[in-house]
């Protein structure tokens, strides 16, 4: 007897039926979770984290913080790469007395990116002794696992309090699972052991780590710092972890949250760790600012986790930085590395053009420009960027046709293909993004404006 056998998608459709109405609409980030909105400001630069507003992004330098000059060229490169908050460690009765001169240094050289003080052990002390390095910060960091123990370690948490309520300073109440306090995660896992079926270790320890970032809150509260004047972190080095960690403070609060994913490592593990577990927060609401702690390559630019940081949110669709290029990995049809090397170079170019292009081309943030490597999808994606280029592939006649707004525009040739383009897209900006008197842009992205 003949089966008959019936084909059916994954849906339950027959093949070829239509399929159903949504299955292909492109998701969205859900809603930003209602936080209150601290606004960590320096002279008259306003940075507001929270409140739904634009996600914030933020660095942290790795100079000697008592350098003052190398201290101020990092804070320099990391502003002008997209950095709308820059951190230095406070460590050293040096390095608190370097803070003022850093801030004076930056104020003179037009750099007013609000610094925060990365305060562990000593910082009650440090503010006292250095009083000028408490009025330059903008924020204070403040590890509720690195104040001290026992009695002592209340005291110096309400004297670091004290001190940004007197000084009218936002703080982040900043969480480490390497340096969490352990009185509090002792006395969770005796509690655990004593139930009837203990909780396994790891959630313990995730519970103790969002326990202490909301106790240390409801702690500085009461100590009287507004609440919106306080964020909260709570980092760890596993992805899964932060995810876990992270939708449990959100639950639990409505302070804005720094995200990141602490130790996240060198090169793509950093990269691809961090990437993951940010975009599967960020895509639920979660994370008001963001660092990326990557660990660089001896030598490299501190500011690649400005520009990581940059990209995980613009390719969320969150925020735009920079012009994105689309470029094709190429394949055999490619020989040459004609079409990666023009990539590069665009990207490379339309970067550095940010810090001057953002406040003469308004919007020039969220345009589109493709680099294909030959004409099997080269027109297609090109036509589908605001500029793009299709290169000759293997074999195809040597002459790249230029899409504009969707339409060829003009098909180059020779040995001067690369600049051609680049003039091209230069005059793309300027005739599409060129606003008369178009005044400076302030920290906000697109969607805030
Ligand atoms: S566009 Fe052409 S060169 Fe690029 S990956 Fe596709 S087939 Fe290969």
């Amino acid at each position: 007897m003949n089966q008959v056998v019936r084909l059916v998608t994954r849906d339950g459709a027959a093949p070829g039926a239509a399929p159903a109405a949504a299955s292909t609409a492109a998701p969205a980030a859900a809603a930003r979770r209602p936080t209150h909105v601290v606004d960590v400001h320096w002279g008259r630069r306003h940075v507001r984290v929270g409140g739904g507003g634009p996600i914030v992004v933020q660095s942290m330098t790795n100079t000697d913080t008592a350098d003052v000059d190398a201290t101020v060229a990092q804070v320099e490169e990391l502003a002008l790469a997209g950095s709308e908050l820059v951190r230095i460690t406070v460590n050293t009765l040096e390095a608190a007395r370097a803070v003022a001169p850093i801030r004076e240094r930056l104020d003179a050289r037009g750099v007013d990116v609000p610094l925060i003080g990365d305060f562990h052990f000593n910082g009650h002390k440090l503010l006292v002794q250095v009083p000028e390095c408490a009025v330059a910060l903008s924020k204070y960091r403040i590890n509720p696992g690195n104040v001290g123990t026992g009695a002592r370690r209340d005291d110096n948490f309400a004297q670091l309090i004290e001190l940004a309520c007197r000084h009218g300073k936002a703080v982040r109440i900043g969480v480490n699972w390497g340096s969490l306090d352990q009185a509090l995660l002792a006395a969770l896992m005796d509690e655990n052991s004593r139930l009837a079926e203990p909780r396994e270790a790891g959630a313990v320890l995730r519970e103790a780590l969002v326990r202490s970032a909301v106790d240390g809150a409801a702690q500085a509260v009461a100590l009287g710092l507004p609440a919106d004047r306080i964020c909260l972190s709570a980092k760890v080095s596993g992805v899964q972890d932060l995810i876990a960690v992270y939708r449990e403070l959100a639950r639990r609060c409505e302070f804005p949250l720094h995200l990141g994913l602490t130790e996240a490592g060198m090169g793509s593990k950093g990269i691809v760790s961090s990437a993951a577990a940010l975009a599967v927060l960020l895509q639920e609401g979660i994370g008001d600012t963001i660092r990326v702690s990557l660990t660089p390559q001896p030598g490299a630019s501190r500011a690649q986790e400005v520009v990581v940081a940059q990209e995980i949110l613009q390719s969320l669709g969150l925020r735009a930085f920079a012009p994105m290029v689309a470029a094709c990995p190429g394949c055999g049809r490619t020989t040459s590395t004609v079409f990666q090397e023009l990539a590069d170079k665009i990207q490379t170019y339309l970067r550095a053009q940010m810090p001057a292009w953002r406040a003469r081309y308004p919007g020039v943030e969220s345009m589109k420009v493709a680099v294909m490597g030959c004409v099997v999808n080269g027109p297609g994606e090109s036509r589908h960027a605001d500029i793009g280029i299709s290169l000759p592939g293997t074999g195809e006649s040597p002459v790249a046709p230029v899409y504009i707004d969707g339409r060829h525009a003009v098909t180059l040739k020779g040995e001067t293909i690369a600049e051609q383009f680049q003039c091209l897209v230069d005059d793309y900006v300027n005739t599409r993004y060129a606003t008369p008197g178009a005044a400076a842009a302030d920290t906000a992205g697109p969607e805030a404006r």
